[in-house]
Order: C-alpha cells, then structure tokens, then sequence
C-alpha cells in the first residue's frame, strides 16, 4: 500500500503551483483562474471493429489556459487515461511551454484504450472518429494536438486528415507532429530527447562530467527515451539501463543504442505503429525490472516512460544523484520532497521534455506559413531556446535557494501571470 498522500493526479499537480507562488511574482487572482482548466470536454467514440461489432471508447480533450497562445498538448491512448490525468498534463502543459517561452497556453486528450489491442484499421477508427467529436473544441488557432504515449506520426496525419475533411479545407496546422509528407516538421521525431540532451550537456559543463565516466538508467524506451539515448551514447556516455513496458536490461559495460534502437524497432508486429515484443526478448543482458531500474547505482537516471514512477515508496532507494524528467509527471510530489531534501538535482519535466513542443510550434509555425526548414535549421533553433530556459531556471533556483522544479514553475508562472493580467485585474475595478 503507498503512503502517498490520497490525492489525484490533477490534485498533485496542482499542489506545486502553491510552492512555486511563494517564490514568484503573480496576482492571486491569476492562480485562482490556473487552479481548474478553461474548458474539459468527455466524448464517445463509436468504432466498428473488425469483426463487424460496434464498441465505444470514451475520450477526452482538456484546455487548462490559453491567456499565452492556443492550447497545444498531445493525444494519449492508453487504458489508464482518465479525466483526471488529462487535467494534470494540460496543466504541465501550460507551465511547460511558458517555462521555455513559447506562446501557447496548454491542452492535453487522449482515449482511453488498449491500443496494442486494435488492428491497424481499427486504431485510424478510432483515431478519426476522436477527431470528428472533438472538431469543434480544437483548431490551428485555439487547440492544437500533438503525439503523446501509444499516438505517433500516422495517428496525426489520419487526425489532420478528418480534420481537414470535417472543415473542408486542408488544415495542417492543426494538430503537429505529422508525417513530413503531411506537412510535418523535419527535427520532430527526436526533440523531446534531443531537448534533454542539450539539458544534460549544459549540465556537464556545470559539473565538469566527463561522458565516458557517467552510467546512465533509461526507463521507457520508446520515442523520448531511445532518442536522449542515442545522444548521449553518441558523445561517450555508458547507458547502462534501459526498459520498456514488459521490463528492461542491464549491462554494467553499457549497451550499443544504435543496435538496441534496430532491434527494438524490427521487433514491431504493426510495423511503425506498435510495439508488440519487448527489447528483453531480443537482446542477450541481465533482465532487471522497471522497479529495479529505477534503484540503480547511476550517475543520471532518465525516467521516459509514465507519470507516478518515484513515489514515497522507493524514493528512499533511488541513488541517481542526478535525474532528468524526458516523462511527464514521473515523480510525485511527496517523494520529490524527500528528493529535493535529500540534495538530488531534478531537471524537472516542464524544462526537460519541452524540446518537443518547441519543434511543435515550429512546425505549426512552417504549416502557416507554408514555409518550410531544413534540419540544420531547426537545431540551430532548438538549442538556444532549450539552453536559455536551462539557464534561466538555474540562476532562479541558484538566487532563490529553491530546487529546480519549483524554479522552473516560478519563471513559468510569472510569465503566465503576467498574460492574465495583461487581460483585466482588480486594479481596474473602481468602486462607486
Ligand atoms: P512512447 O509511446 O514512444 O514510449 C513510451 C515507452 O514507455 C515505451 O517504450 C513503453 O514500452 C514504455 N513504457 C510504458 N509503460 C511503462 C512502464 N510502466 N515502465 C517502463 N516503461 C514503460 O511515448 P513517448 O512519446 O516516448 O512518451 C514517453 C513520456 O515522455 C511520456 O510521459 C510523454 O508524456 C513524455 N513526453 C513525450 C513527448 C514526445 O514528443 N514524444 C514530449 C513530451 C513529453
């Protein structure tokens, strides 16, 4: 049973606006509106499988605030999305994107569903028939989707696709994170981790790392996780753990990532959409639980997988000095208590993961103007915006004496402040 604290996961999310507001300058009234989002919309989705049966999943879409630009957040199919775990990631969304300054307020969606279950078929369904309830709460200049857990490339070009269908007129700004054929952004499909990276190496010149001398935990090997560790494999660095859903490997040398990426992508029965093998089964290494991957002797653990991971019930045995979120919501907020108590550096998700919604606005930037970048192009963007943030959050946190998560949530917040009451405050009302 966890001693965690009986809240939900919206609740808990909630909770760090109240430690950061200590710290930072925002009008109460502005935290009032932040508590709850904008807007929640719940839909159901009718599918005809492919045995001719109808079965309907229930769906979300959530607008926590859009004072600083549309709502932008991903699409999750998982059977653990709920209402409430929308809420929480449409809230990080918010915060995650004023953090790193870019002009979108924030938004999350997602159906609840198995959809390692679905044939193909069955999953553009699925993925057109959330698009046709939601077509009227999303848009280019009000909501704009994105891939999260379990939705990738070709579940958004089938979205923007019925999208288009629905308002007549082909609408690829909409939602990002499409196929380059679809008007996608080149740089996407490795910014979250590439985000990370350029996290991490701002860090190693702050601690004097060298890479060959730092062990490295991933947890959760799909798009976030198997792109920073491609990175940091590149430039030297022992990635000595790696997991996916069914559990993970250890090897104390450090695996070749190029070779583990391969072998995890050509395990793929739907190729290009799901996984259905494990990297356990495929590789020759000591066989470790996500449990046990987290409690590791590492230099740099990398949760990228789910939110709830550090919890107060092993945060007593996690030994990584260092941890860097590419997950959103990995630790809760009690254990990050004990983390921050404890003196072990966060790079909280609101900064570490952001890499990919910054590629999202540049290809919603592209979409409208339907101008498009090359590669080079959007790294040499990416980098600033991602090591100016870094930056920024440091020195808050270094000035303040406060760990980096709330640092990261005071820069955030006064920006969002700052937007809301631009929009109208209790300054103006003059009593009669
Ligand atoms: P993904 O679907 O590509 O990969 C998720 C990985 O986690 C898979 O390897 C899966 O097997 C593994 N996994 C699932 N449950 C697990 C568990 N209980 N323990 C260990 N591993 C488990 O998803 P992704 O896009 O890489 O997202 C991972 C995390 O990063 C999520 O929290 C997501 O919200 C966050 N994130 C992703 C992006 C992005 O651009 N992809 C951007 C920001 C944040």
């Amino acid at each position: 049973m966890s001693n965690e604290k009986a809240t939900s996961l919206f609740d808990d999310a909630i909770s760090r606006l109240d430690d950061a507001a200590a710290h930072a300058k925002i009008e109460a009234e502005a935290l009032l509106r932040l508590r709850r989002p904008k807007a929640f919309m719940e839909v159901s989705i009718p599918v005809r499988m492919d045995d001719g049966t109808l079965r309907v999943f229930t769906g979300y879409r959530s607008r926590h605030d859009d004072s600083r630009g549309p709502a932008k957040g991903g699409i999750r199919f998982h059977p653990n999305v709920s209402p409430e775990e929308v809420k929480a990631l449409a809230f990080w969304m918010t915060c995650k994107c004023a953090c790193v300054g870019i002009p979108y307020g924030g938004g999350k969606g997602g159906v609840t569903v198995n959809p390692k279950e679905l044939s193909r078929l069955e999953l553009e369904r699925l993925s057109r028939g959330y698009i046709r309830q939601v077509a009227d709460f999303i848009g280019p200049d009000t909501d704009v989707p994105a891939p999260d857990v379990y939705t990738n490339a070709t579940v958004m070009g089938w979205m923007m696709d019925e999208y288009s269908k629905i308002h007549r007129q082909r609408t690829p700004a909409v939602i990002t994170g499409k196929p380059i054929a679809l008007g996608g952004s080149l740089g996407r499909d490795d910014a979250t981790g590439r985000g990370a990276y350029y996290c991490i190496k701002e860090l190693e010149k702050l601690r004097d790392w060298k890479p060959s001398e730092m062990r490295v935990a991933v947890q959760g090997f799909g798009n976030a996780g198997q792109h920073v560790a491609r990175l940091l494999h590149a430039d030297g660095y022992k990635i000595v753990a790696v997991s996916d859903s069914r559990g993970g490997i250890y090897s104390a040398e450090g695996f070749d990532i190029p070779s583990l990426i391969k072998m995890k992508r050509d395990s793929r029965r739907l190729e290009a959409v799901y996984c259905h093998e494990t990297i356990c089964e495929t590789v020759d290494a000591q066989k470790i639980t996500n449990e046990e991957l987290l409690e590791l002797d590492v230099d740099l653990l990398l949760p990228a997988a789910l939110e709830n991971q550090i919890t107060t019930d092993n945060v007593a045995n996690i030994k990584a000095p260092v941890i860097v979120e590419l997950a959103n919501g990995p630790t809760t907020s009690d254990a990050d208590e004990v983390l921050a108590k404890r003196g072990t550096l966060v790079v909280p998700d609101i900064l570490a993961n952001a890499g990919g919604v910054t590629v999202s606005y540049f290809e919603w930037v592209q979409n409208k103007a339907g101008y498009y970048w090359t590669v080079e192009e959007i790294h040499r963007k990416l980098r600033p915006i991602m090591v100016s943030a870094f930056h920024a959050i440091y020195e808050v946190m270094e000035n303040k004496k406060i760990d980096m998560r709330t640092a990261a949530y005071v820069v955030a917040l006064e920006r969002i402040g700052e937007a809301i009451a631009a929009q109208g405050t209790a300054e103006f009302f003059v009593k009669t």
